[in-house]
This record gives structure tokens, sequence and C-alpha cells, in this order.
């Protein structure tokens, strides 16, 4: 991987390096829609012939391609809008900058979104943090996505696609959701990300921490120097603070035995749940979020009280705890802290460098 990153950092034309997102789901059929749509092979290369309409639908018929009902000339078709590429594509539902390649992914087709890292950038911090935050929250946001789709994209070179497009990697959700602050919070910082020795560092981030970020080891099992826990200020927002009641029902999906009562383990350093007893089950509390639901059971910084007819979980934060907290680098920002600043308390040990301008 350091090899790679020195071929990226002498090539001069890493500044038009492209990501290739997956676009929602492997499906069976994928509609795209766009005025002047060419098509072609799956290459930069490649030249674009006009595709006779507007709309194309492409689907599968004995694991082979097929367009408009007939079989595709090759296993990856591309496809742009107008001569350039300049112009906008529809693909399941969701309108994005750059080509669009469909092609046969592992058992379905895949729709892989082509386009310049810092557009991609644009549409990301759209969906990952609220726009209204300080310049500089959006700006570490920025650091942050442009780093770990760098450190993705090194980790998946030459596969169909880098990333996907759901909370499973980094929320994107095309051009719908640009707006002028996070346009200028991704060009102000262009090319900048966090590396340590010299590599772009897996920057994982979440919504918020309740007032200790986990180590990396705890959150996703990643043991990285730079992922260790910090303090952060979002334990004094309310919003950090979350109550959540179960009832017998909700724990169906835990495959508990009825009448069992939920007991907390063990826990990490931080405080958060590592295990949980569900009746006579005891399971991994990652899992036991999972089953529950990522959006019911927000942490697992939880306490858990029996009520009357369940019990009642007092919690705080929203997310897996692991690097950049984003409420606590909108407390930082509002306190006059800059994005260096931000991502170095939240990634201890790493360093800022700008691979282009
Ligand atoms: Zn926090």
């Amino acid at each position: 991987m350091r090899v790679l990153l020195a071929l990226l950092l002498s090539s001069a034309a890493f500044a038009s390096e492209t990501m290739r997102i997956a676009v929602g789901p492997d499906s069976s059929k994928v509609v795209l829609e766009g005025d002047a749509l060419r098509v072609g092979a799956d290459s930069d290369e490649a030249s674009y012939e006009p595709f006779s309409a507007a709309k194309v639908t492409l689907s599968l018929a004995a694991g082979k391609l097929q367009v408009e009902g007939a079989p595709s000339p090759s296993p990856a078709l591309r496809f742009r809008s107008g001569e350039d590429g300049a112009g906008i594509i529809q693909v399941n539902g969701v309108r994005v900058r750059g080509d669009v390649v469909v092609l046969f992914g592992k058992t379905q087709l895949a729709a892989v979104n082509v386009l310049p890292l810092e557009d991609y950038l644009v549409g990301v911090l759209g969906s990952e943090m609220p726009k209204s935050f300080p310049p500089e929250a959006l700006k570490a946001q920025a650091v942050a996505a442009r780093t770990y789709a760098l450190n993705k994209k090194l980790e998946q070179y030459g596969q169909p696609y880098h990333l996907g497009s759901s909370v499973i990697s980094q929320v994107y959700k095309g051009l719908d959701v640009e707006d002028p602050r996070t346009r200028e919070a991704v060009e102000s910082t262009r090319g900048q990300v966090m590396t340590f020795q010299l590599q772009p560092i897996e920057a994982y981030f979440h919504a918020s921490c309740g007032g200790r970020t986990e180590t990396g080891l705890d959150a996703l099992g990643r043991d990285l120097p730079y992922l260790q826990a910090v303090d952060c200020p979002c334990g004094r927002l309310a919003t950090s603070h979350w109550t959540l009641n179960l009832k017998p029902a909700d724990l169906k999906p835990l495959g508990a035995a009825k009448g069992g009562a939920i007991k907390v383990q063990g826990r990490s350093s931080t405080g958060r749940a590592r295990r949980v007893e569900v009746g006579t089950r005891s399971m991994d509390a990652v899992t036991f979020r999972e089953r529950i639901g990522y959006m019911k059971l927000k942490s697992l910084n939880f306490e858990i009280e029996k009520s009357r007819d369940g019990w009642t979980l007092e919690g705080s934060g929203f997310g897996h705890g692991a690097g950049m907290c984003q409420w606590g680098a909108r407390v930082y920002a509002e306190k006059g802290w800059d994005y260096r600043k931000i991502l170095q308390h939240y990634y201890p040990g790493t360093e800022l460098q700008t691979l282009y301008e």
C-alpha cells in the first residue's frame, strides 16, 4: 500500500483521479436517464458513441448483461451525458455527475458512478453532516471523508468499485444534496488528507460520542495508534442523550427465550457495553445493537433499568464512537478551533498533508 501511495503521490494525473462508487444495492435491473446519452467501454480512454434514447434499461439474462433486452457487446458498459460527460445522469433514482458504469457485480447488476474525488466529496458532505454546521467543522469533515475515500481506494485498487453509497461506507446521495457551504469546505481543503506513516489513515467518524470517543479496537476491531479514546465536549449537549424503551417483543430478533432479562456483562474502558446477556444468551454488544437496530439503539453507551413492561435504556452518543465526533467538531468550531486542530484532536499523532492542489 505504501508503494501505491508513492505512485499516486508522484503521479501528475492524481488531481484528476476518480472514485468508483456503487450507487444503491446490486439489483436485477438498472435504469439510467440523461440528456444526450453516450455509451462506451469501461475505460477513461474509451470513445463514446451516441445512444439512441434518453433512457436505457439494463438487465440480466443467464448472468449476462442485456441492453434493452438484447445482449450487451461487452460485460460492462459506461454511460455519460453529453459529449464531454459534463451532463447529469439519474441512476437508481439518484442524480449524479460523471459517468455511470453498469456491470455484473457479485450476483446482480451494480451501477457504479465514476467521478472526480472532489465532486464525490461534495455529495458525501451534504449527506454526512448538517450543512448548517460551522465552516471549520465542515472542513474537518471534508478532510476526514477525503482521507477515508483514498484509504478505501488504495485498499480496493483494481476492483469494480471502491465504495458503496450507504451508511456502511460513507453516505453519498449525489448532487441533490450539494450546497455552496459543503462545496466551499471541500474546495478550501482540496487535496488535503490525514496521514500516518505517509499513508492515508482509516478516518472513521460518527455523529456523536456522548463525551468520550471509543478506541478503534473496541468500536470496530481496528487497533490503530490514531484511533484512541479522547475527551469530547459533545457530552454537554442535550442532543447527545437518549432514552429507549424496550418491550419483550423487541427482543424477538435476538432469538431470546421469553421472560429473559437484559444485562450488560462487560464494558470497554470508556464504559460502552462489550457483551450483553439477553435471557440465557450472551452476545457481542455490536451484534445486540445491530439486531435491535442502529437507529433505535443509537450507541453502546447505555445503562439498563427494568421498567413496568420491559426495560428502559438511558444512553448517550450516536454511532460507533471511533475517530472524529461530528457534534464535538461543531462545539470546537464554535469555540474557535480551526479544522486542523479539530482533526489533530480526534486523530492524534497523524499529519495533515496536501496530496495535490
Ligand atoms: Zn463527542
